[in-house]
């Protein structure tokens, strides 16, 4: 029976990368040898990350000073990175505080100086964007997070600020158009949105870079990483290999410009069926809500046994909502088919 994989993360991937991938598995590049079981330095596995690197910033529209790397640890490593490359000794860093991802970057970022939360909507259960929040003018940088993966809403415009701007974009990045120049420091773990868990993106203006006066552990030092070309130690060869798959199938279909519209008609589709069913009700405050993670709840409980065992039989997958805010949230990255969505719509149209 075919799924409709609404998974938060991992996620889904084209059908098409995950053909190519196992293919590489057996036999990359017809020289009957695994992709995983070559050296990460022979010239077929460098071009692979030479071209995971270039689709980054062709498909991004990268200006010219910034460095691409696929590192490891997961976005979760970034919380610390970031603020041990960008923070400076006795320094301090603002964060905006919209769910779980955020909150955990900025118990990360104390470890290394003081921080300062702008704004949270954690009073609400983080179901909205704070606005109008000032930042100070003494901080190293000030940190977002444009999608907030498990409550459903999205940043749908960035805050001007001179300090520097770094965001973790894990969730969104590669989904829709953003004008990458803002950034100073941008990271997304790849099994949102890009590939398989295992990598992790990093975009870093190189400017911003050496300025701390830390003493920064190798593998933690972006330079270090940037020197190497990711290459400091062993990369995660399986993971950057289907990234690079990925960002190759995005390019193919046209690029961010046109998944952007796809995931918007997606967007639309559910959330259209979110408000004019009376069995539904959204979770995320209407102005914010993410065209990726689309959580909603039940109006009445009575229906939930009928619900779930619809969506299941339907083939659904991945429907549940995050423990922490209960209800459903249909996850629908970029490899997410709109029939998927068509029929997740038909499903809640048997509840009313
Ligand atoms: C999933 C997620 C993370 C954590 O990613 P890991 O790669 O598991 O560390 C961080 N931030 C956001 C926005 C996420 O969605």
């Amino acid at each position: 029976m075919k799924k409709h994989n609404f998974s938060a993360g991992p996620c889904i991937l084209p059908q098409k990368v995950l053909k190519q991938a196992s293919d590489a598995i057996l036999n990359f590049n017809d020289d009957s040898l695994s992709l995983i079981e070559i050296s990460h330095r022979s010239k077929p596995f460098v071009e692979v990350m030479d071209k995971a690197v270039s689709l980054v910033k062709e498909l991004l529209g990268l200006p010219k000073g910034y460095s691409v790397l696929f590192l490891q640890g997961g976005a979760s490593m970034q919380f610390l990175m970031a603020s041990y490359n960008l923070m400076k000794i006795d320094g301090k860093a603002a964060y905006l505080d919209t769910g779980t991802w955020s909150s955990k970057a900025l118990k990360e970022a104390k470890l290394f100086g003081e921080v300062n939360v702008v704004a949270s909507s954690k009073e609400k259960g983080y179901n909205y964007i704070p606005k109008g929040y000032t930042v100070p003018s003494d901080v190293d940088y000030l940190h977002i997070t444009s999608n907030n993966t498990i409550y459903g809403t999205q940043l749908k415009g960035f805050p001007k600020t001179d300090r520097l701007l770094v965001c973790d974009m894990s969730s969104d990045i590669f989904s829709r158009q953003v004008d990458i120049a803002k950034f100073d420091l941008i990271y997304a773990g790849a099994q949102k949105n890009m590939g398989p868990a295992g990598a992790t993106l990093v975009i870093v203006k190189d400017t911003i870079l050496g300025k701390t006066g830390r003493q920064i552990p190798s593998m933690l030092d972006y330079q270090i990483h940037i020197a190497k070309e990711s290459m400091f130690n062993t990369p995660p060869v399986f993971a950057v290999y289907v990234s690079m798959l990925t960002l190759q199938w995005l390019k193919d279909l046209g690029g961010i410009a046109a998944i952007e519209k796809r995931n918007e008609e997606k967007a639309a589709l559910l959330y259209a069926e979110i408000d004019n069913n009376p069995a539904f009700v959204g979770f995320a405050a209407k102005e914010d809500r993410s065209l990726m993670n689309i959580t909603f709840t039940l109006a009445d409980q009575k229906n939930q046994e009928k619900f779930d065992k619809l969506w299941n039989d339907a083939g659904i997958n991945g429907l549940k909502g995050h423990r922490s805010v209960g209800g459903y949230r249909a996850s629908m990255y970029n490899a997410l088919p709109l029939e998927s969505v068509q029929i997740l719509v038909n499903v809640m149209k048997q509840i009313n």
